[in-house]
Parts: C-alpha cells; structure tokens; sequence
C-alpha cells in the first residue's frame, strides 16, 4: 500500500510537470500567435500611414518644387541671356506653388547675382561660394535637378533643403543655378501629425544617413544597429529584440522615410497581453489537478477495498454476499467481484471437507479441529463417543443400503433440538459429540436417548439403540487421553449390555 501511494505521489508530481509544461507550451505559442498577428496588423497600419505620408503629403510637396522649377527655368531661357532672370510672372508662379513662402531664386553664376522671390537682399558676409548648393556650380556635375540640404539657412538658420536646377545660355556653358528652397519644419509638423501618439518614431534619413527630419513622441533615443536590425517582416523574435520598421524609398531626393517601433514597445505590448494567457494557463492548471487529486481519492480508495478484501480472503474472513450500495466501486469492481467469487469457492471446499457425505453431519476433520480448538481454548466442556449397538448385524440382516438410512435418521435424532451439541460422525458407525460445560450431560443424554427411541421402523421388530461414552475435559491431564477415557467408557457401557451411557457422575468439566 505505502509503494501505491509513493509511485502515485511520483506519477502525480511528474503528470504535474507535464501537465505544466504543456500547458505553458500551448499558451506561449497562443500568445506568440496572438503577438504576430498583432504586429502583422500594425504593420499593415504602419505601411497605409507611409503610404499616404510619403505617395500623397510629400510627393505633392516635392512635385511642386520641381513643376516650379520648371516652369521658372521656361521662363528663364525665354528671356535670353541678357534679360533679367526675375520675369513679371515669377511672383505669381511662386505664390502659387510655394504655399510656405520660401524663396525660389535665380543665382547668376557669371555675375554672382541673385534673383529671388520673394524680395531677398544680400546680406552683409554672403559668400555664395561658401553655401551648400555652390558645389553644384563645379562643370563636372551632371545637370539633373538636385536636392541639396539640409542646411542652415544663412540669415534665419532654419533647417532647409533647396532644389536645385543647373542653367546653361545658348553656348551650352553654365549661366547659374536655379533653386527653390523647401523649409524643413512644415515638413516635421507634418510627421507629427502622420504619426501622433503612435508608439513609433517618424524619420526621414537622406541616403548617407544624415536625419532630414523626423517625429518621435517616445523621445528616446534609437540606435543606428537596433534600426539596420529591425524586423521589415512578420519575424516575431527580431521584432522583440530589434524592433519592427516599415520604410519607404524615394528616388529624388534620395531620402527613406522610416516608420519604427523600438524593440521596447513591442516588448511592452507582449507584457500587456501575458496576463490573460497566464489566466488560462493557471486555470487550466488548477483544473487539471482538482481532476487529478479527485481520481487518486478514488483510486486510493478502491486500492484500499481491493487491499482488505484480499487480507479478509486469505484469512478466510471474506464476506461471500454482495457489496453494499455505498461500496460501489469504479475501477476495482470486476476484481473485488473475483475475489468474492474465490472467498466463496473456497468456503464451499471447506465446508464439504469438513462434512460427512452420507449423513451431512460435520466428519472427522472438523471434529479434529473443533475438539483441538476446545481443548486449547481451554473452557469446560463434554466429550461423547457414540456407536450403534450390533450395527453389523443390522447391516447383515436388513442390507447396507437399509443400513445407510439408519445411520442418517440417527443422526438427526441425536442432534435435533440440540443447540449446544456438536455432532460429528467420525467412523463407520462411530459418532463423537462436544458439548458444553454447562450441559446437563444427563438430561442431555436422556432426550438423545429418548429420541433414539421413538424413532419408527418400516421393520416393526427393528430396535436401533446406541451406546455412549462421556469424559468431562476437566478428568484429564491431556486431550489424547480424554477421548481415550471416552472410548473406554463407551466399551463399558457395550459391555454392561449396549443401549447405555457411562460417565462418572461426579465428574463436572473444568
Ligand atoms: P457393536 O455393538 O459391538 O458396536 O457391534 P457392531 O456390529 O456395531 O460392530 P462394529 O462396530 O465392529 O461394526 C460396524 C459395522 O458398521 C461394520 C460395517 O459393516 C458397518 N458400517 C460401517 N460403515 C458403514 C456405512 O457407511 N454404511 C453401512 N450401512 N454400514 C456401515
Ligand atoms: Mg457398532
């Protein structure tokens, strides 16, 4: 029983295990899933929102400067080398296009003039030479429209970028740049309001890295490696280590538009979602082990009927009758059923090896036990040998079969109404009966006798009668010689003419 119970405790401490690591199993890959869904749908957003930024708000920014451009270049190759670069229709051009007010201006590369609109005037320390789009006046560079910047403008020093548009006069050599300027903080208020209070930073990075502008409600700062790292696909684990970017290219000016959530935010959002899986996760734990503990009650119990009733069985204490309605069981039915069967079977081997067969008295072997049990338990008690007066005779006269039926109607004389008598018929025609000390072995002997007598023949001359011999236990030292002392008795009482019983009337069992 203590190794069940041990192997059980064990089987339950590793199921457990088991069980919880499953379970833990099943619902980290249920929030895993959950999680990639979640960014697969951000990421969705995320590209929409890019989308509109860059296909609607800063392509039609950047389309305006180079429509303006173009236009003012027409302009200027209408009004011939010697006009001025400033026509009549600039003003109207510009207000048109450059809702912001910077300037778009013409610089004279062969009289270092500017032209501009709205009115500029040089001011004093202007070098042209020394600002950012001057490098484009070097002959070598190739005469596409070029954005330069971002820059310190020279009088406000506010962040600027400036397109910029080679200009050659009729002799193909270079006449001057023509340029628009692009302020950088509408644009930055732009991002802020594509992005709000969206957990992810906003930034427009020029091809050599260098920040155009950007937008980040987190205010953190987010390093070069975790940007070049982040998950740009649905990859969960880069996503929490690295990030997630969503990024967009455009080709002029060479900028990418990088939308990107730090590692941290993704990480934050996992932490949120952790508690309702771990919910489940302990109530299916806790499920599970109420379930569990309920099925080893039961076992435990049934373990414990089947255990008691194989003790009961091999002490010959089984109870052969069926179990009691409270004792149903659910496992150990089939084998508590076995073993009554067994108890049964046995009881029944027992009970026809202890009875004589011809008489259905008990026989010699269950006298042997009985009269040993009596005699060690040690209370007083009768011993009787009995046998039937010239049985021989009878038997020769009326035959065995006859004689058969004598010996049983005999027995049942001698025993009817006899509660305190234990019959047994251990011999041929020998009996042996055990009674109680606190018989009175003459009235008993008188009803046996008595019945004996009254018994009726078919063969009217017929007279049945026995001889007794009776010993109290207290008369000897030792059993073997109490059941001889009975025996002579009996022979005594052939001897003074049959149909008798000896026993000294003195004696009283002790
Ligand atoms: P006594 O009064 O001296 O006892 O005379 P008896 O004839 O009874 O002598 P004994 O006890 O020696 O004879 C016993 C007889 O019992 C012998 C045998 O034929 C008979 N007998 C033994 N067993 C059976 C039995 O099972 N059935 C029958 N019908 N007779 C049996
Ligand atoms: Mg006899």
């Amino acid at each position: 029983m203590l190794n069940g119970k041990h192997s059980l405790h064990r089987l339950l401490v590793s199921a457990t295990l088991l069980m919880a690591l499953l379970t833990s199993l099943l619902a980290g890959l249920l929030l895993a899933f959950d999680l990639q869904s979640a960014l697969e749908r951000r990421r969705q957003v995320y590209e929409a929102l890019l989308d509109t930024f860059t296909g609607v708000y800063l392509q039609e920014q950047l389309e305006r400067d180079r429509a303006l451009l173009g236009a003012l270049s027409a302009q200027l190759e209408e009004s011939g080398e010697s006009g001025l670069a400033l026509s009549p229709s600039w003003p109207v051009l510009v207000r048109a296009l450059k809702a912001g007010g910077e300037h778009a201006y013409f610089y004279n590369a062969r009289t270092d003039h500017i032209d501009a609109y709205p009115a500029w005037t040089r001011p004093a320390g202007f070098v042209a030479a020394e600002r950012p789009w001057a490098v484009l006046l070097d002959p070598a560079v190739r005469d596409e429209t070029t954005w330069v910047g971002p820059y310190s403008e020279f009088s406000s020093h506010q962040p600027m970028m400036t397109a910029v548009r080679r200009v050659r006069g009729a002799d193909g050599a270079l006449r001057g740049l023509l340029m628009v300027d692009l302020a950088i903080s509408p644009l930055e208020r732009a991002l802020e309001r594509v992005v709000g209070t969206t957990p992810a930073t906003l930034t427009i990075f020029n091809r050599d890295g260098r920040v155009v502008a950007a937008a980040n409600p987190l205010r953190t700062p987010i390093g070069a490696a975790s940007l070049r790292r982040a998950a740009t696909s649905a990859d969960l684990v880069q996503a929490l280590r690295y990030g997630v970017l969503v990024y967009r290219q455009l080709p002029s000016p060479a900028w990418d538009v990088v939308l990107y959530t730090p590692a941290a935010e993704v990480r934050r959002e996992l932490l949120e979602a952790a508690p309702r899986y771990l919910v489940g996760l302990f109530g299916l734990l806790a499920l599970w082990l109420v379930g569990f503990s309920l099925f080893k009650r039961i076992f435990v119990r049934e373990q414990a009927l089947l255990s008691s009733a194989m003790a009961a069985l091999s002490q010959g204490a089984m109870p052969a009758e069926p179990l009691p309605r409270r004792a149903r069981t659910w496992f150990v039915g089939e084998q508590l059923g076995v073993i009554q069967r067994v108890a049964r079977e046995l009881d029944d081997a027992k009970r026809a090896s202890q009875q004589d067969v011809l008489t259905g008295l008990a026989n010699r072997r269950a006298f042997d036990a009985d009269f040993a049990r009596r005699w060690q338990a040690g209370a007083p008690f009768w011993l009787l040998a009995i046998d039937i007066d010239h049985f021989k005779q009878l038997n020769d006269r009326y035959g065995h079969l006859f004689g058969d039926t004598v010996l049983q109607r005999l027995g049942a004389a001698l025993q009817e109404g006899e509660t305190a008598l234990a019959l047994y018929r251990t011999g041929g025609d020998e009996l042996m009966a055990l009674a109680d000390g606190s018989a009175d072995i003459a009235a008993l002997l008188d009803r046996m006798f008595a019945r004996v007598c009254a018994l009726q023949w078919r063969e009217r001359e017929l007279v049945v009668s026995v001889s007794v011999g009776a010993a109290a236990s207290g008369e000897t030292a030792d059993a073997e010689a109490l059941l001889q002392l009975a025996d002579a008795r009996l022979y005594q009482s052939k001897h003074a003419g049959r149909g008798r019983a000896t026993w000294l009337a003195a004696a009283q069992p002790a």
